[in-house]
């Protein structure tokens, strides 16, 4: 963001409270763009047995993730992982459990995981070109983001 959304004065750095922050230079505007992160919400997805991994369509060739969603205003965390759940992969939640919940500043964004028990048959919605169903035994998570879902709910699993 450069300039203020509220009178299009440009930006500039400002040091408010100790932290460096990109503020309105308008005398009577006051505006401070905080660049809190986004929520949003991603759902490993049970079907048959495996976890649907997906590729969206501007993805590198390999990488397959689990699939996440913005919150549309007011909408529960929930009810967001369900609807996505269905637009996305046009599969219905059985059961939905939260996860937890992790940081991930490289994209400036918190990550709201559910574990979701669907059925039905899988249709990608456009944001997606391809899917595989990976058993939890050869399922691995990564460092960050929603591999730390991935990682917690395998964890998770283990437990006798
Ligand atoms: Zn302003």
């Amino acid at each position: 963001m450069k300039y203020c959304p509220h009178c299009a004065t440009p930006l500039n750095d400002t040091l408010i409270e100790g932290e460096i922050r990109s503020a309105c230079a308008g005398h009577d505007c006051g505006f401070i763009h905080f660049n809190n992160p986004t929520p949003v919400v991603a759902m490993i997805v049970e079907l048959e047995g495996g976890v649907v991994m997906a590729h969206n369509v501007s993805w590198p060739e390999k990488f397959y993730s689990i699939i996440t969603g913005f919150l549309e205003a007011g909408e529960d965390p929930l009810e967001c992982a369900k609807r996505e759940t269905l637009e996305e992969l046009n599969l219905h939640a059985q059961t939905a459990e939260l996860l937890g919940v992790y940081g991930f500043p490289q994209q400036n964004q918190v990550i709201i995981a559910y574990h979701i028990q669907a059925h039905g048959e899988i249709k990608l919605n456009e944001e997606l070109d391809d899917y595989k169903i990976i058993p939890p035994e050869k399922l691995k998570g990564w460092n960050m983001g929603t591999g730390l879902a991935i990682n917690d709910w395998l964890a998770k699993r283990a437990k006798p």
